[in-house]
């Protein structure tokens, strides 16, 4: 069968190692029609902002894959990142990220086999930041259901098609109860449709902690996007770094396979990147569109290749390397060798993204307003101030907060405080609070004091969608 994909070459070590991978995958005789794109540092330098032109777009949009190499993002001229830019386009909302031993690569733990799956579009990265003022930022945490659902549901099902039997969520729930603690009650939900599949959640830093004591006590795991980004970096150390580190973002409709490592300048051009972590890529594309035979040729020709020693710099120190196109020419020639230690692979195929049908509702009712604001030097006169202001548009001063601590009516001194205070008015006797009681609200809060922002305080159910302060009652 003839596939097109489309091909970026990308910036620094990228050609090389997209030269590399081309030349095994055109070895094994699959036929692959590579749409050549561009995407990165040249296209920054031709002042498109995106740092991906509209052909890209329109390549990767038609052909529905693209292998791609690393693309540099510019530092410090406020240029938005062309990797960001492609994520966000195609929402490949799942990062899957396998971590797994190659034979012949030392390392500190002999068997690591794990895949972290990270959701890749949602939580802090969606980049809502705001200065509030001017020595507080705020960055916006999203959460939502049907992003949890999502990523979790893609977990299990590749779990399930690669015959995993555990996966374990990695959340901060204790602590961010309704944003990490969301992610882990949609995986408590999921977990019942997998009866097969045995579900464990654990705090995201004992997951560190537990990885570097022993990771084989892992097959699977599914976190937030900030969560992943660490504990995936931290997985691709345990099995060699990054040389050895593949990856594959998964939308509704595209798949889009890269190495995890960037354009690493320093050693663009000579001869020496590793193409391991892009050849581990292009397995997963491969199974992807089902062209599993070509899969295993190269994946028992680079096994073979890593187990008879021929390793690239980075993978043995500077002793006894071969250059990038040395490596290249014996996966080639070891194409379909079975390597002395190989395991056969089921020909399943990678994963197709889960596209979740449900609409979760609840009744909302809103009892109160967080308003934040500035302006005040000690939580006592504002206090004061604010209880009168409540007073008069019938409303109570529940309390106020100072990075969430409450602070008035203060039960302690919290050590230190900044001039940002969470002011926190309820209606009381469980009626709702309208709209135009906010803006009544907001109209009588005069200077000294800056409102900056609010937040709306929902019972969704019955239940309260909000957080307590630290001391709040
Ligand atoms: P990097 O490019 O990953 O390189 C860091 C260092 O790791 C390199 O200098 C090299 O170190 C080593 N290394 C990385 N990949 C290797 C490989 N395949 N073979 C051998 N050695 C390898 O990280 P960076 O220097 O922080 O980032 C450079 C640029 O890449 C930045 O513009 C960044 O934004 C971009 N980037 C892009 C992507 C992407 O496109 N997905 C991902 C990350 C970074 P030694 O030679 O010193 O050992």
């Amino acid at each position: 069968m003839q596939h097109t994909v489309t091909l970026i070459e990308g910036d620094g070590v990228g050609k090389e190692v997209t030269s590399a991978v081309r030349r095994i995958i055109d070895a094994t005789k699959v036929s692959i029609n590579w749409e050549l794109c561009q995407a990165g540092a040249e296209v920054f330098k031709k002042r498109l902002g995106s740092g991906v032109p509209r052909e890209t777009i329109e390549s990767i949009s038609r052909n529905k894959v693209a292998l791609k190499g690393p693309l540099e993002t510019p530092i410090g001229y406020g240029e938005k990142s062309a990797n960001v830019t492609l994520r966000k386009v195609f929402e490949t909302y799942g990062n899957i990220r396998p971590a797994c031993i190659l034979p012949g690569i030392i390392t500190r733990f002999p068997n690591v086999d794990l895949v972290v799956v990270r959701e890749n579009v949602e939580d802090l990265y969606t980049g809502i930041e705001h200065m509030q003022t001017p020595e507080v930022a705020q960055c916006l945490k999203i959460i939502t259901r049907p992003g949890c659902e999502k990523i979790i549901r893609l977990a299990f099902n590749y779990a399930r098609s690669q015959g995993r039997r555990s996966i374990h969520c990695a959340t901060k729930a204790n602590i961010m109860k309704f944003t990490e603690g969301l992610f882990k009650k949609v995986f408590e939900e999921v977990a019942i449709d997998y009866p097969d599949i045995t579900p464990h959640h654990i705090l995201v830093d004992n997951c560190a902690h537990q990885l570097v004591m022993d990771p084989s006590q892992f097959e699977m795991i599914v976190t937030t996007n900030m969560n992943g980004d660490i504990l995936s970096d931290l997985c691709s150390g345990l099995v060699g770094g990054l040389g050895v580190a593949p990856s594959a973002n998964l939308g509704k409709e595209v798949a889009l396979f890269e190495a995890v490592h960037g354009s690493a300048p320093d050693i663009a051009g000579k001869d020496m990147v590793n193409p391991t972590a892009l050849i581990l890529s292009s397995l997963m594309m491969l199974r992807h569109i089902g062209e599993f035979e070509a899969a295993e040729l190269i994946e028992k020709g680079l096994y073979k290749t890593l187990g008879d020693g021929i390793m690239t710099r980075d993978m043995v120190g500077p002793s006894k390397y071969v250059g990038t196109r040395a490596f290249t020419d014996a996966v080639i020639q070891n194409l379909g060798k079975t390597p002395s230690q190989w395991v056969d692979k089921k020909s399943i195929p990678f994963m197709q993204p889960y596209v979740p049908s449900t609409n979760s509702s609840a009744v909302q009712k809103m009892i109160g307003v967080d308003i934040f604001l500035s302006g005040a030097s000690n939580p006592h006169s504002l206090g004061h101030a604010l209880e009168n202001i409540a007073k008069s548009v019938g409303l109570t001063l529940h309390m106020i907060a100072n990075r969430g601590i409450q602070v008035y009516p203060s039960h302690f001194e919290a050590p230190s405080m900044v001039d940002y205070w969470a002011c926190r008015f309820i209606k009381g006797n469980n009626q709702a609070l309208q709209d135009s009681e906010i803006m009544d609200l907001l109209r009588n809060i005069q200077a000294p004091y800056i409102w900056t922002h609010i937040e709306k305080l929902w019972f969704l159910d019955g239940n309260p969608g909000f957080s307590k302060a630290q001391g709040e009652d």
